[in-house]
């Protein structure tokens, strides 16, 4: 099983090292404020207060016997990017690091990091997308202009089924589920037929995604 270290422990280092305690991963907690190891020590396998920038110390650890490290220090862009850079000095394999904004991203790139991920920047672009349209729910970017998005069945689409809608020709995207109140249906046929308030999860190109939300 994947042994996980999160290094910085703010909201979101502390949601990743909670989620995956719970379900049952061992994660090594850092931080170098007492309090946030406290705060989470009943929680993971081990929490300790340690400086992500001293070598020695993540060295001491045996972070190097860790499959995946996760790099949630904020503010101080300078201490994310020096624990990132020991971390995979170390031989971590596999290494997220949080990033503040896209040059800061090109940095941690060229330092080693595995995955950057911009957790502030992609939740707003997930709730503005939602915003714009009511009737999307939720939005993944997958790729760069490819998203997977939840969408409520629209008056067009109610009554008929896969086969006569033909959204793979006409539009290009892919329906890979649909939800009904509790049911999912993840091998959606081709004469399932929608009714009101049905949930289709879609994938496709955001254009082609624009408009079959109009449809
Ligand atoms: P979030 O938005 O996730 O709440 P943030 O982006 O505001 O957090 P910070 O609060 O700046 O990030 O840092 C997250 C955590 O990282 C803090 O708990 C802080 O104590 C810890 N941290 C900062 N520098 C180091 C370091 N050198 N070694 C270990 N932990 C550190």
């Amino acid at each position: 099983m994947k042994q996980f270290v999160v290094v910085g422990l703010g909201r979101f280092g502390s949601s990743v090292a909670r989620t995956l305690a719970e379900n049952d991963y061992n994660v090594l907690a850092i931080d170098s404020n007492e309090e946030k190891v406290q705060e989470i020590a009943k929680e993971v396998t081990h929490a300790v207060e340690a400086d992500a920038t001293d070598e020695e110390a993540l060295r001491t650890l045996g972070v190097r016997n860790f499959d995946v490290a996760v790099v949630s220090i904020g503010d101080n862009i300078h201490a994310n990017i020096l624990s990132t850079l020991i971390l995979k000095e170390l031989g971590v394999p596999y290494v997220v690091v949080k990033a503040q904004n896209a040059l800061h991203g090109k940095v941690l790139s060229k330092v080693g990091a595995d995955r950057i991920v911009y957790p502030e920047r992609d939740m707003g672009v997930r709730i503005a997308h939602n915003l714009i349209s009511s009737n999307v729910l939720d939005y993944i970017e997958f790729a760069p202009d490819y998203s997977i998005v939840e969408i409520v069945s629209t008056p067009n689409m109610v009554g008929k089924s896969l086969a006569q809608l033909d959204l793979r020709s006409k539009f290009g995207v892919n329906v890979m589920a649909i939800k009904r109140g509790k049911d999912l249906n993840i091998t959606p046929g081709a004469n399932d037929r929608f009714l009101e308030s049905d949930v289709l999860v879609v994938m496709g190109k955001n254009d082609d995604l624009d408009k079959l939300k109009n449809f």
